[in-house]
Parts: C-alpha cells; sequence; structure tokens
C-alpha cells in the first residue's frame, strides 16, 4: 500500500532538508527520499563542512609553525599534521551534524524514507532500492543536487586522478598535488594540502584564479599563493592525463602555445559540478531539462505542475545558477512557503554571498567593478588595506583589502568585495547592505566597533568618497 504525505522531497541536501523542515513548520507532512546512509547531502558529507574542517587544521598548523613570533616556545621540532588525528576530528564534526538533521527530522515529524526515488507519474514516487515502496505527493521537490565532473581530455580514476569526494578522505599528505581548476574548491585545497606540507600546482584555463571573483581579488590571491609557495599557471589548458601506481603524469597547453609536462602524486581535478538526473526518470516524467539540468521558473516551479526543484540540480535558463548550499536552502525555504500557500517572491541572484575559504579568505557580494561598467553604471570604488588595520595586524593576518563597488549618481553600493582576515564573515554586512539598498553614505554612517575587522567595510565606504581616514 502507498502512503500518502503533502510533499515528497527527493534528496536530503541543504536544499531538501531544509524545504522539507520549512514545509513541516507550515503545517504539512512531509517523507523525504535519501538514497545516502546519512542526511545531509554534499555540503555534510563531501562539501562544506569537511573542506572547512581541513582548513581549520591547517590554520592551526600555520600559527603553530608561526609559534616564535607569538612567543610560544614549542620543543625542538618541526609541527607536522598528523592526518589520523585530522580525520578522526573532522568525522566527528561531520557526523555531529548529519545526526543533528536526523533529530530535526524527529522532531519535525518528517519521515525518512532510505532509498533512491523515481517519478512514477503524476504526483507518485516509486522507491527502487533500500525501503522500496510508492510514495503519494500532492507535492514533489526534486533536490537530488550535483557530482564532480571532469573534463574531456582528464578521466577520473579516484586514486591518483581525483575529485573533491577522494580528497578530504586522503590518508597521507602527497608530496605533490596538481589542481585543475581555481574555482572556490580548487583554491581551498590548495591551502590546505600546501600548508600541509604539498608542493601544489595550481592550473587554471583562464588568465586569473577565481575567475568569478572581482579582478582584484583574483590578482591579491595570486600574489599570495605565489608567496605561499604555490606554483600558479594561468592560461593555462591540461591536454593529457596518465595516471600509473607511481603517479600522474599531465601535459598542458601554457599561453603561449608550448607544451608543458608536469609530474604529481595526485591530480585533483575541480573542474565544476554537474546535475544529478541519472533514473530519476524526470524526462519520462516530462519534466523540461537544459543541459542535463531541472529547467525552473523564478518560483522553481518545473514544466509539470506539482513538481518543484531546487538546488545545485536546477538552472533558471538566465545564466549560471550559483552552486551554493545557503542558495539551496533558500530556494527550499521559498519553495515549500509557496506550496503552503504563503507570498513569496523571486530571489535576487545579485545578492548572493560568495565565501570562498582559501588563505586568505574571500567573501563577495554583488557586482564586480567590470560588472558594474557592463551594465552602464558610472562606478565608484574605494578600497582600504587590511594591513593597516591594527585588529587585523593583532592577529597576524594582514594580507588583502575591502573593495566597495558603487554607483557615482546615487551613491548606492553595488558590490563588495574582500580578500583577507574573516572576509567570510564580514560579507554579512555588506549583503545586508545590498539588500537594503544601502548607499555608501549609510556604509560611512554606521558605527563600526573599534578594534575590529569590520572597520575595514567602514573604511572603504569612506574611500569610495575620497576620504579613507586611516589612509
Ligand atoms: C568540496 C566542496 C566544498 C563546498 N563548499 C561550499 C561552501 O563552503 N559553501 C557553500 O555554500 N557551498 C559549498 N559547496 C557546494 C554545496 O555543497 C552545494 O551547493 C549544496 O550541497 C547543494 O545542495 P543540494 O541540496 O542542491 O544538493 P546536494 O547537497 O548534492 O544533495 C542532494 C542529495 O540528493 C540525494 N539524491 C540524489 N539523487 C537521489 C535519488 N534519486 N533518490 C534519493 N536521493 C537522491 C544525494 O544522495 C544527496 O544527498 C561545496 C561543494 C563541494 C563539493
Amino acid at each position: 500500500m502507498s502512503k500518502s504525505f503533502d510533499v515528497v522531497v527527493i534528496g536530503a541536501g541543504t536544499g531538501g532538508y531544509v524545504a522539507a523542515i520549512r514545509a513541516s513548520q507550515l503545517g504539512k507532512t512531509v517523507a523525504v527520499v535519501e538514497k545516502q546512509s546519512a542526511l545531509g547531502g554534499t555540503c555534510l558529507i563531501w562539501g562544506c563542512i569537511p573542506t572547512k574542517a581541513l582548513l581549520e587544521h591547517a590554520h592551526a598548523l600555520k600559527v603553530i609553525q608561526q609559534a616564535s613570533e607569538w612567543g610560544v616556545t614549542i620543543p625542538s621540532g618541526t609541527p607536522t599534521i598528523n592526518m589520523t588525528q585530522v580525520h578522526v576530528r573532522k568525522d566527528k564534526i561531520v557526523g555531529g551534524l548529519t545526526k543533528g538533521i536526523e533529530f530535526l527530522f524527529k522532531k519535525h515529524k518528517i519521515a525518512w524514507v532510505k532509498g533512491t526515488a523515481r517519478l512514477a507519474g503524476p504526483g507518485t514516487v516509486e522507491v527502487v532500492d533500500g525501503d522500496k515502496q510508492t510514495l503519494e505527493a500532492k507535492e514533489i521537490i526534486i533536490a537530488t543536487g550535483s557530482a564532480p565532473r571532469s573534463v574531456p581530455s582528464v578521466s577520473i580514476d579516484h586514486t591518483r586522478i581525483i575529485t573533491s569526494d577522494e580528497a578530504i578522505h586522503l590518508k597521507d599528505v602527497p608530496a605533490s598535488l596538481v589542481i585543475l581548476g581555481s574555482g572556490a574548491v580548487g583554491v581551498e585545497f590548495a591551502s590546505i594540502y600546501r600548508r600541509f606540507g604539498s608542493e601544489v600546482t595550481i592550473i587554471e584555463l583562464v588568465q586569473r584564479l577565481v575567475p568569478v571573483e572581482d579582478e582584484a581579488v583574483s590578482a591579491e590571491l595570486e600574489k599570495s599563493f605565489k608567496k605561499q609557495g604555490i606554483t600558479v599557471l594561468t592560461g593555462t589548458k591540461v591536454t593529457k592525463a596518465t595516471s600509473s601506481a607511481s603517479g600522474v603524469s599531465i601535459e598542458a597547453e601554457t599561453p603561449d602555445g608550448k607544451t608543458k609536462k608536469i609530474a604529481a602524486d595526485i591530480l585533483l581535478v575541480a573542474t565544476g559540478r554537474g546535475p544529478v538526473t541519472t533514473g530519476l526518470g524526470a524526462e519520462e516524467a516530462g519534466v523540461a531539462m537544459e543541459r542535463g539540468y531541472i529547467k525552473v521558473d523564478d518560483l522553481y516551479r518545473t514544466s509539470v505542475p506539482g513538481i518543484s526543484a531546487i538546488g545545485d540540480v536546477i538552472t533558471l535558463g538566465t545564466g549560471v545558477h550559483p552552486q551554493l548550499a545557503h542558495v539551496s536552502s533558500m530556494e527550499g525555504v521559498i519553495t515549500a512557503e509557496r506550496i503552503a500557500g504563503k507570498h513569496v517572491q523571486p530571489l535576487n541572484y545579485d545578492h548572493v554571498p560568495g565565501c570562498t575559504y582559501c588563505d586568505p579568505e574571500i567573501g563577495s557580494v554583488g557586482l564586480t567593478e567590470a560588472q558594474a561598467k557592463e551594465r552602464g553604471y558610472d562606478v565608484t570604488i574605494g578600497v582600504f588595506p587590511f594591513g593597516v588595520l591594527g585588529r587585523a595586524r593583532m592577529a597576524g593576518e594582514s594580507e588583502g583589502f575591502v573593495k566597495i563597488v558603487a554607483d557615482k549618481k546615487y551613491d548606492e553600493v553595488l558590490g563588495v568585495h574582500m580578500i583577507g582576515p574573516r572576509s567570510t564573515e564580514l560579507v554579512a554586512e555588506a549583503v545586508l547592505a545590498l539588500r537594503l539598498e544601502c548607499t555608501v553614505e549609510e556604509l560611512i554612517k554606521t558605527i563600526h566597533a573599534h578594534p575590529t575587522f569590520s572597520e575595514a567595510v567602514g573604511e572603504a565606504a569612506h574611500a569610495a568618497h575620497g576620504a579613507a581616514i586611516h589612509m
């Protein structure tokens, strides 16, 4: 006998589990089908959480390596990382958080159906393995997420040529690591393994690192990476990668058209992620697709009434849809509220913060200087370096800057781009500023406590008006 629910969610990542909780809060009966043995999806199991845990280990090692500067005496010997303990701690954090979602499901009386789901006709979801059954649903939310993908010239063997799924579990620190791709995932692993002791080379097809960021941020990161001993090859295309028992041979075409050969222990492919829809039966159910992604409107309705989709698996058909945990969660909330009959509004994708936890870290929101110019704004910018701030000097973290991009005519803040200490936290103020259509003047008039890193945001606003106080 089939079980009936108001809402059946397929996938318990940050999109799916948040949509389920919100729908339950609004009085709906909810089931979530998840094929993994734990809840939380990419973010909790392979993504945000384990990578940031590794980055905290890298940060701890950095502080210990600089012990003498802090006046801390360490018994003789070079501090090194113990990967066994790293994984024990990381796995404990991941386990605790996934269990936390199980608790939330119980609290909200959400049924967790363990297995792989397939659309099986209007309002019907079939669980084809695990806890096999048929579920009837008034509304279905597809939140099946994404998985790593490679480039045509490189095939992943999961041993020597790996993805982020394996990079979070490496038992030993590789002596040499080549990273293909300098998006958030690529530069985060570059920071982690360089600090752990690997020789790291990062290869990027585009002419600069972190290509989605403001150009000034890319330049600052490249400067810092080079200082840390990371080899940066931009404008370079990997044409071949062959793995053997002893390592990987990589061939790449450099900007001058020459072939460069690189040997490494491990090649990490970080060239992006593709949608997970295999076996889902979406096309058979009549759901419109685009390049493998599920096509949705601005309130996440697919082409089939009663079926919505959110998160990494979707395209809005208007450029690149950001594959970020907080985006999937917000889409989940909007979808659950729409289904429950609440008034909802489309998300403004210009206001999505991007946080990249490399060292130095990056936080950004809104238009880059180049994008603002492309959209025809008469642009003014204000830049303030962290190096001038007392708080940053105390922390020994004085690289980077805050850059504000604003419209000269109305003084509106269009974008804020920062690289340096605590940028992934400081960006929250900028997100609110954009949401409230704040002017530069209002940021100047906002009191920033002293001594804090946030003073850099206030000072960048002053700089946008040509008058930074401490510069
Ligand atoms: C290394 C790495 C680091 C990252 N760091 C960050 C970060 O710092 N900040 C950030 O915002 N984002 C980060 N991301 C991106 C973030 O993890 C994703 O954007 C987010 O997890 C997407 O959520 P989702 O719910 O759409 O999909 P997912 O989290 O991928 O969840 C989909 C779920 O659906 C399940 N599923 C799929 N098909 C079926 C089926 N047919 N039946 C049942 N279950 C199914 C899967 O098992 C999975 O659990 C990172 C990603 C990676 C890989």
